[in-house]
């Protein structure tokens, strides 16, 4: 059973070693907003790599769009995001904090236990200015979502692409929100990155499409680690849906605060289209000539959010262990999803050994993200790649000089093999597609 972990120790944890510090950090931060540090990044990379592989490498009916993140005020007014995309927001009159008020139980303040207002809808969209000149008409917002950047282009995919129906657009961007209450680390920013698919289907065939993304999108953060009994699926009640929603579905995973949304699957019917056909006075809808009709496509939507995930695929691989007296902290990372593959480690900084661990890293980096480490004691080398999840370290010791061979260590198992320098990116290769570690008995052996 892993353990438990808090997030105190996941936010400790990702400053420690690289993963994730606080924006601004010098100045004393911004509150919610986080940068990503040289493991982060290539976590975050992965993540997103891995689900557009899935989504649109993988697959003959989706493919990929990267849209602009201020757009036509218009799209916002069609869209029912100027109207509807507000929160009810309460103040407290003592200690003036603000909060969401579906998240406040009763009518008072949980900080101060002050009074609160009532509530007013509060709009998320950011604002900014666009051009030097200080007026109306050049106010743009944030992007929200990147849904509706994958709307406006329908029409332009759908020529282009010559693909038919159904037919998904997948795009990966920024989005911006004012949250009321941002928190739990990178579980709720105002500044975050989405994993969006539009899905447009013939009316009718909707229902069926939603049940199998559902479960397309459930079994993905299966497939990539995370425990089931982690995860689990919560159907929308008709008084919480979206404005522009038919149904909608929530992939639920057992955060350290709880149950929380990590996915939602929406089936938005055809508003978005017959909206931004209406607003823009463009037709939006799609000519079947084999079957000689036409309609305006249904979509089924399933949103994600990088950094949600990111955070879930972190708590769910933490683990404490007890290694020979020891306790290890290790990151049961998918081999798809660690940020680092290999690291070669000389077992000292030794003037002769060092040249041969340069060359085997050079062998080895063109084809895996690979680290470089000789610093401190070999022992707490082990321990820092294993709390960022290093599938491999690869020792280089005074024998590679004489017999050319090196130790691989699996960070799961802790087994060690011995093998040639010669083709060692082959067996690395062959390792990371799932070949058993044991594979060669005679030099499998369990970490000293
Ligand atoms: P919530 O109810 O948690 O505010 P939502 O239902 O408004 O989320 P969607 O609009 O369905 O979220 O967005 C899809 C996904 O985008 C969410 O499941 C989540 O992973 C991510 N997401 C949404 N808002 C944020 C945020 N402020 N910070 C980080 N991720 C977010």
């Amino acid at each position: 059973m892993p353990v438990k972990v808090d997030m105190d120790k996941i936010v400790s944890l990702c400053k420690r070693r690289g993963f994730i510090f606080p924006s601004s950090e010098i100045y004393g931060g911004l509150a919610s907003c986080w940068d990503y540090g040289p493991v982060g990044v290539e976590l975050k990379r992965n993540v997103k790599e891995t689900w557009w592989k899935a989504i649109v490498q993988d697959r003959d009916d989706v493919v990929g769009l990267d849209t602009s993140i201020m757009m036509h005020p218009g799209v916002w007014a069609a869209s029912g995001h100027i109207d509807n995309f507000t929160d009810p927001l309460v103040e407290c009159k003592s200690c003036h904090l603000r909060w969401r008020a579906d998240a406040v139980e009763g009518k008072k303040c949980p900080q101060c236990g002050g009074e609160l207002t009532e509530p007013r809808m509060f709009n998320l969209m950011f604002k900014t200015l666009m051009g030097p000149v200080e007026e109306e008409a050049s106010i743009v917002y944030l992007r929200p979502e990147t849904a509706q950047g994958i709307f406006v282009n329908f029409e332009n995919v759908v020529t282009t692409s010559r693909k038919k129906l159904p037919l998904g657009i997948a795009q990966i961007g920024k989005s911006f929100r004012n949250e009321i209450t941002p928190g739990n680390f990178i579980f709720r920013t105002r500044e975050f990155e989405h994993m969006e698919v539009e899905y447009f289907v013939k009316p009718g065939t909707d229902e069926k499409w939603l049940d199998y993304w559902v479960k397309e999108r459930f079994e993905w953060y299966v497939k990539l680690g995370i425990r089931k009994e982690n995860l689990r699926l919560r159907q929308h009640g008709k008084d919480e849906l979206a404005h522009y929603a038919k149904d909608c579905y929530d992939v639920e995973y057992l955060f350290p605060m709880g149950w929380s949304e990590l996915e939602g699957i929406a089936n938005r019917g055809d508003f978005d289209l017959t909206q931004h056909a209406k607003c823009s006075g463009k037709e939006l809808s799609y000519r079947d000539a084999e079957a000689g009709e036409k309609y305006v496509p249904y979509v089924i939507e399933p949103s994600a959010g990088v950094d949600r995930s990111v955070l879930a695929f972190l708590v769910d691989a933490y683990d404490e262990e007890e290694v020979e007296g020891e306790k290890r902290t290790v990151l049961h990372l998918h081999h798809s999803l660690a940020p680092i593959k290999v690291a070669v480690l000389p077992l000292s900084r030794n003037e002769k050994l060092t040249p041969l661990a340069k060359e085997v890293f050079k062998q080895l980096c063109p084809n895996f993200m690979t680290d470089y480490d000789d610093s401190q004691s070999i022992g707490r080398r082990y321990r820092r790649q294993d709390e960022i999840g290093t599938l491999f370290c690869v020792t280089v010791d005074f024998e590679s000089l004489e017999d050319k061979q090196v130790t691989i260590r699996e960070r799961d198992s802790l087994a060690q093999i011995r093998v040639p320098i010669e083709g060692l990116e082959k067996v690395v290769e062959a390792k990371l597609k799932g070949e058993a570690f044991d594979a060669s008995p005679l030099w499998a052996t369990r970490e000293k």
